[in-house]
Order: structure tokens, then C-alpha cells, then sequence
């Protein structure tokens, strides 16, 4: 097995019967992209960005921002790095953003939500992602999108951060892809309109599994009701991963599942062509891929399909 991995390292990740896929990583700092250029991976995934907001009581400098943007791209470059803009809110606060006490933080102002509303912390990131990708295609992925108006909205303050940019004469990405996470199930069910307005999706598992089942993803409580296997959960992702084919944008999934080896077979079978997990991971979810059958692989998403029930889908799911 470690033999295997060593080779499987230096090539991309391709299915037993050929067909490449690609394998990026999720990072929480430019650090974490230490040993990436070892190993033959396609891109960043998820950069979260909330690090540069949470290590310290004050916001972070413009330049601060550029800094930690451009590392990430330089170190993974020529691949793409998709930088996940401010997802704060929910569980996790910031000292210096005017964030009342809420009943539920999960359901109330947070991702995009938030960034909407303090509009000129979002520029600014938005603004130090594009001149941090000067030379390269920035690709902005918005977090917790209900409603397409949110897209709009966010692509109206990209555009005055370009004309500020243009008038000013900064260099900036030489192309900028707007995209979405695909975490709650206003998204998934409307993923044919969302794809309309977005140059790509990702699929936050950790979040989409939370709000379909109804089920807080850090309560033990409610634990066996935060379940992936849910037939709702595959549905869901079945829907976006179709709606991704129709509208010919790249759909990926960054959340947990995607590093669990028992949902590989299952999700390359259902045709997801892009796997975000943590550096640590990478290998053995490549690994996972080269001993998967394209064939095989959506006979048991047709029969996964055909379940109703998360206990007969795990059942199904693990004796592949
Ligand atoms: C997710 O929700 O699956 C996700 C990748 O985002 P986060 O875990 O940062 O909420
Ligand atoms: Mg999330």
C-alpha cells in the first residue's frame, strides 16, 4: 500500500478505467501548502479565508490580505487557488463587525449574509484577491448562498472594486471566475438557476448535510441525525452534480465527504470530476480513485439512487 501510494503520488488522479479526475486541497493558511509541489494535485479548493480575520482583535491590513493571497497562489501555481471569501457568523465571531447575540447563528447573519451587510470589509477582501492574483485567473467562491439576488449583489461590488482598480491603474487577474458553495438546500434545489449566474460550484457537505437534516453539525445530540447516507443529502447531491453537466460549469466538492474513501466510489459514480480535501488526505483518495470502475461506479449510485432509506444506502454504499 505505501509502495502504491509513493507512485501514485508523482501522477494525477485517473479511475481504474482512465478517466482523470482531479484532486485539489482545502488549506486554512498558505502553510498548509507545504509539500504540494511533491505530489501531483490540481489546485486549491478552498482557501478559507477566515484566518486572516480570526488570529487577531483588529481586521486585517489590505496589504496583509495581498500578502497571504499571493503566497497561496505562488506556491500552488501554475494550478488554480479558489479563494473562499469572509465566512464568519454562525459559530464564529469577530470582535470588531457589529454582530448582535442571535437565537439561532446558524440560521441568522452569516457567509455572504454578513459581507453584504459590511460591504466595505467585502470590497476590500474582493479588492486584495484581485490584485493578489495580478498575473493569474482569481477565482472567488461565495459562502453560504440562499438566493441568486446574493450573486448578483456580490458580483455588482466586484465590479465597482474593478472600476476603483481601473481608474487607479493596479494591475490585477488577468480573469476572475465567480463561484458559489453549494451548502444549503435553497441552492441544491435551484442548482439549475444558480449555475446560470455562477463560473463554478462547491459543495460544502459539512453545511448541506446540517440544513437538510436539520441536524447541528457540533451537537452530539443530534449526532445520528447528521447523517450523510440521508437519501435527501444524495439527492441533493446528485441534482447539482447534473445541474453542473447541463450548464457545463465545474462542480466540486469541498466538504467532508469528499475525504471519507467510503463515499469515492459512490460520488464518482454519481459524476463528480473534482475532490477538495486536506493535504493529508490527498493521497489516499487519489489511491481510492485508481482502484475505482467508472462502470461500476454509477451502477452503485443507481442503486444508491434507488434507496430510500440511510441505513439500506450505507449498506449499499459499503458493500460497494
Ligand atoms: C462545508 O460546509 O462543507 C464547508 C466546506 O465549509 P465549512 O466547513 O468551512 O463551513
Ligand atoms: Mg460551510
Amino acid at each position: 500500500f505505501a509502495q502504491e501510494l509513493e507512485k501514485i503520488k508523482k501522477i494525477g488522479a485517473q479511475t481504474e478505467d482512465g478517466e482523470r479526475i482531479s484532486v485539489c486541497v482545502n488549506i486554512g493558511k498558505p502553510s498548509d501548502l507545504k509539500g504540494y509541489e511533491e505530489e501531483k494535485l490540481d489546485g486549491v479548493g478552498l482557501f478559507r479565508s477566515e484566518f486572516l480575520y480570526s488570529s487577531k482583535s483588529v481586521k486585517p491590513s489590505f496589504d496583509e490580505q495581498v500578502k497571504a493571497y499571493r503566497e497561496a497562489i505562488e506556491k500552488a501555481s501554475p494550478d488554480a487557488v479558489t479563494i473562499r471569501t469572509l465566512d464568519i457568523g454562525g459559530d464564529k465571531r469577530l470582535d470588531y463587525l457589529d454582530m448582535k447575540d442571535e437565537e439561532n447563528p446558524f440560521l441568522g447573519n452569516r457567509g455572504i449574509r454578513l459581507c453584504l451587510k459590511n460591504e466595505e470589509i467585502f470590497a476590500e477582501q474582493l479588492k486584495a484577491i484581485l490584485v493578489a492574483a495580478r498575473g493569474y485567473t482569481a477565482k472567488i467562491m461565495l459562502p453560504m448562498i440562499t438566493s441568486i439576488s446574493e450573486i448578483k449583489k456580490a458580483r455588482a461590488v466586484l465590479d465597482k472594486v474593478k472600476k476603483e482598480l481601473d481608474a487607479q491603474d493596479t494591475e490585477y487577474a488577468d480573469k476572475i471566475l465567480v463561484g458559489i458553495m453549494i451548502e444549503t438546500p435553497a441552492s441544491a434545489i435551484m442548482a439549475d438557476s444558480f449555475a446560470k449566474h455562477s463560473d463554478f460550484f462547491s459543495v460544502g457537505t459539512n453545511d448541506l448535510v446540517q440544513y437538510i437534516t436539520a441536524s447541528d453539525r457540533g451537537n452530539a445530540d443530534v449526532e445520528e441525525l447528521y447523517n450523510p447516507y440521508h437519501p435527501a443529502v444524495i439527492n441533493m447531491l446528485s441534482n447539482v452534480i447534473k445541474a453542473g453537466e447541463r450548464h457545463g460549469i465545474e462542480v466540486s466538492v469541498c466538504g467532508d465527504l469528499a475525504s471519507n474513501t467510503e463515499f469515492t466510489k459512490l460520488l464518482l459514480g454519481l459524476g463528480l470530476k473534482k475532490f477538495s480535501v486536506p493535504l493529508p488526505v490527498a493521497g489516499r483518495i487519489k489511491h481510492k480513485i485508481s482502484h475505482t470502475d467508472g462502470t461500476s461506479a454509477r451502477a452503485l449510485a443507481k442503486r444508491v439512487l434507488g434507496a430510500e432509506d440511510e441505513n439500506e444506502i450505507k449498506n449499499i454504499i459499503l458493500r460497494g
